[in-house]
């Protein structure tokens, strides 16, 4: 049984893989509040997922689904194109005995699996790492969790991951401390062997509009939210009119210090925003 938020087909939108077509598992729940989060709505507990078409048709599933009732709903959309069934949230892991329960039966039928995680729990990722093809691990730094250093779980967590296909991502931010950035690489690379030679991606921070006060003026927090956790459909993008746009929050020039500070230490350097903000899809 799996507690999910929603469950949708669409194009991956971030990371090393951007455009892939997958099939998205949201699921309910995360361990962390980071200051950026775009999907406050999986830290909360819906009574029901919501199930998208292509076509933007919604069904509500009662929460939690059965492992058979997950596979059929993915199978609904699943075909040639697919890559991968994406699981993401929230936090995916925090469902890792339950997850271990039904990814041998998405392997059964040939379904590969790309899993999103912000990388701090080294534990749960043992209990399903058989079945995970790729490993999307977000880093963590401290100014994004109000000052929480988690580089000791992040490193437990990536001497794991390093044993499947695995890119490291990081949100950055304007405000993103250099410092920061040069302390996580640095100790990254001096204590896991080979890890210099792993994708390194930059997420510029996307940025909500505000769609009430016109496309000229952010949300005074600047930290990107839909309204009463309301996302649009898949494959709709949202009215112009309507204000629902975004931005990247992040300049060409600090992206490049960024980018410079990883390169000192990782070998593949990426900065890519996210494709699906723009577009104006799920
Ligand atoms: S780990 Fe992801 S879902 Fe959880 S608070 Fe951070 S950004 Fe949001």
């Amino acid at each position: 049984m799996l507690r999910l938020v929603e469950i949708f087909p669409s194009f991956q939108g971030e990371g090393l893989l951007v455009g892939v077509p997958q099939v998205f598992l949201r699921l309910v729940g995360c361990n962390l509040e980071c200051s950026y989060c775009d999907t406050p709505e999986a830290r909360a507990e819906p009574e029901s997922c919501r199930v998208w078409s292509w076509e933007g048709d919604m069904e509500s599933v009662a929460n939690p689904l059965p492992d058979a009732e997950v596979l059929r709903r993915i199978e609904a959309s699943w075909g040639p194109m697919m890559h991968s069934v994406s699981l993401t949230g929230g936090e995916p892991l925090l469902q890792a005995e339950a997850l271990a329960g039904v990814l041998p039966r998405f392997k059964e039928r040939g379904m590969s699996i790309y899993l999103e995680t912000n990388g701090t729990l080294p534990g749960e990722l043992r209990k399903v790492l058989e079945w995970v093809d790729w490993i999307a691990m977000d880093l963590k730094l401290p100014s994004a969790l109000g000052g929480r250093d988690l580089l000791e779980a992040q490193l437990e967590f990536l001497r794991v991951a390093v044993a499947r296909r695995v890119f490291l991502k990081l949100v950055a931010e304007e405000r993103t401390p250099l410092e920061e950035v040069t302390g996580f690489c640095r100790r990254i690379t001096r204590e896991i062997p080979g890890a210099g030679e792993i994708p390194f991606v930059l997420q510029p921070v996307s940025v909500r509009l505000s769609p009430f006060e016109g496309p000229e003026k952010e949300v005074a927090t600047g930290v990107p939210r839909m309204p009463g956790g309301a996302s649009p459909a898949p494959g709709i993008s949202p009215p112009a009119s309507a204000g629902h746009g975004w931005r990247v929050g992040l300049t060409a020039r600090r992206a490049a210090e960024l980018a410079e500070a990883v390169a000192a230490h990782f070998r593949e350097v990426r900065v890519i925003p996210q494709l699906h903000r723009a577009w104006g899809i799920k």
